[in-house]
C-alpha cells in the first residue's frame, strides 16, 4: 500500500452518508440519530434544513455545509480535518439523485471509509404503493429537460420490460407525462406518487394519458415520483402489466406481469380493486381509468366504477363516462 501523500486524510477517516426522512419526521433510525450524534461534524446539503431535522432530535454536533457547489473545493478539507463525517443531504438517502454520491466518489478516492446506512428514499414507496408489478426496475433519477438525452431516456424507459421510477417537479410533472405518453403508447400503466409521508400523499394510478389529462387539469403541488409500468411482450400494454398490479394488490405479487397471457383480471379481483380504488377516493372517470389500467375491460370498468362511484351516503353516483375536473 502506497503511503499518504502530505495533504491526504489520515487513516482510520469515516465518511457516514446518513439517510434523513422524506416527509414525515419520525422516519429516522435509531442508529442514523446515534451517528448524528457521535460524529465529529454533520456536513449537510442545506444547513438551515438539517438544523430543524437535529433540534428535534436535541443533537448539537457541529454543523457545516456541503452542497454539490462546493464538494470539491471544500470538500477534501471537511474530510482531513474530522475524523467521522457524518453527511445529510436535504432529504433521503444521500447519493441518490442528490450531492452524496460525488461525496462518496471522492472519500473513497482520498481512502477514507465510507459507510451508508439504510433509510428512507422516496422511490421505494412509490414502487410499492404504484401497484405494478416491481419485481424488477430501473431507476431514472431526473430525466434531462430536454433535448436528445431526453429522447434516449424516453424510449429506453419505452422498450423496458420491468417497471421505471423517476422524479420529476410539480411543474413539470404535465409535460414529462405528456413525453411519457408519446414514447410508450397512452394506455401504458403508470402512478404519480405526491408528497409520500406527508399529510396530503396521494397515489393517482392509471394509464399514462389518463395521468396526463388528470394532471394537466388540475396541476399537482409538492413533490413527485413517476412510476411507468413495464412493455408487455404481446398482452398489450396495460393489462399484461396490470395483471400483476392487480395481484399486488391482492398479496399475491408474483412474475405475472412478465405473463403475456394474463388478459384480464378475475372478477372478484377487480371487484376489490374497484372497492379499494372508491376507499381511496377515486371515482368516475379516474376509477374507471384506474380498473381499465389494472386490465379490467371497458365495459366491466364502466359497470364497477358506476356501481363503486362515491362513498356509500355521500351523493349521486357520477357517470363514469363524465368529463369533470374532480372526477
Ligand atoms: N435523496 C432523495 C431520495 O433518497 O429519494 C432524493 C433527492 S432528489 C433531490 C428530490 C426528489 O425526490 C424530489 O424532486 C421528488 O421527485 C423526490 N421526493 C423526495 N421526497 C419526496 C416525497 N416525500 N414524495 C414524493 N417524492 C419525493
Amino acid at each position: 500500500m502506497t503511503p499518504p501523500a502530505p495533504g491526504d486524510p489520515p487513516q482510520g477517516h469515516l465518511l457516514t452518508l446518513v439517510p434523513t426522512p422524506i416527509g414525515h419526521l419520525d422516519d429516522i433510525t435509531l442508529r442514523a440519530l446515534a451517528v448524528l450524534r457521535s460524529a465529529d461534524v454533520v456536513a449537510a446539503e442545506d444547513t438551515r434544513r438539517s438544523r430543524i431535522l437535529l433540534d428535534r432530535h436535541a443533537i448539537a454536533t457541529p454543523l457545516v455545509r456541503l452542497d454539490a457547489h462546493t464538494i470539491a473545493a471544500r470538500g477534501p478539507a471537511i474530510l482531513a480535518r474530522h475524523r467521522h463525517v457524518a453527511y445529510v443531504t436535504d432529504a433521503g438517502t444521500p447519493g441518490i439523485s442528490d450531492p452524496g454520491a460525488e461525496l462518496a466518489r471522492l472519500a473513497i478516492g482520498l481512502g477514507v471509509r465510507v459507510e451508508a446506512l439504510p433509510g428512507p428514499t422516496a422511490f421505494v414507496p412509490a414502487l410499492v404503493l404504484s401497484g405494478l408489478p416491481v419485481h424488477r426496475f430501473a431507476f431514472e433519477g431526473f430525466l434531462p429537460r430536454k433535448g436528445r438525452e431526453r429522447r434516449a431516456r424516453l424510449a429506453a424507459i419505452a422498450e423496458r420490460d420491468h417497471a421505471t421510477a423517476l422524479y420529476e417537479s410539480a411543474v413539470r410533472l404535465p409535460a414529462t407525462l405528456a413525453d411519457l405518453a408519446e414514447a410508450c403508447g397512452p394506455e401504458r400503466p403508470a402512478a404519480v406518487a405526491r408528497e409520500l409521508s406527508k399529510r396530503f400523499e396521494t397515489v393517482e394510478r392509471g394509464s399514462l394519458a389518463g395521468l396526463g389529462e388528470t394532471f394537466a387539469a388540475a396541476p399537482a403541488r409538492g413533490e413527485i415520483v413517476v412510476v411507468v409500468g413495464p412493455a408487455s411482450g404481446g398482452g398489450g400494454d396495460a393489462r399484461a402489466a396490470a395483471a400483476g398490479a392487480g395481484r399486488a394488490g391482492t398479496g399475491h405479487e408474483g412474475d405475472a406481469g412478465a405473463d403475456p397471457r394474463v388478459g384480464t383480471l378475475e372478477p372478484d379481483a377487480a371487484e376489490a380493486l374497484a372497492r379499494a380504488g372508491a376507499a381511496e377516493g377515486l371515482w368516475g372517470r379516474d376509477l374507471r381509468a384506474a380498473l381499465e389500467a389494472a386490465g379490467v375491460d371497458r365495459d366491466a370498468a364502466y359497470r364497477l366504477a358506476v356501481r363503486h362511484g362515491r362513498r356509500a351516503g355521500s351523493g349521486p353516483k357520477p357517470d363514469p363516462e363524465a368529463d369533470t375536473d374532480d372526477g
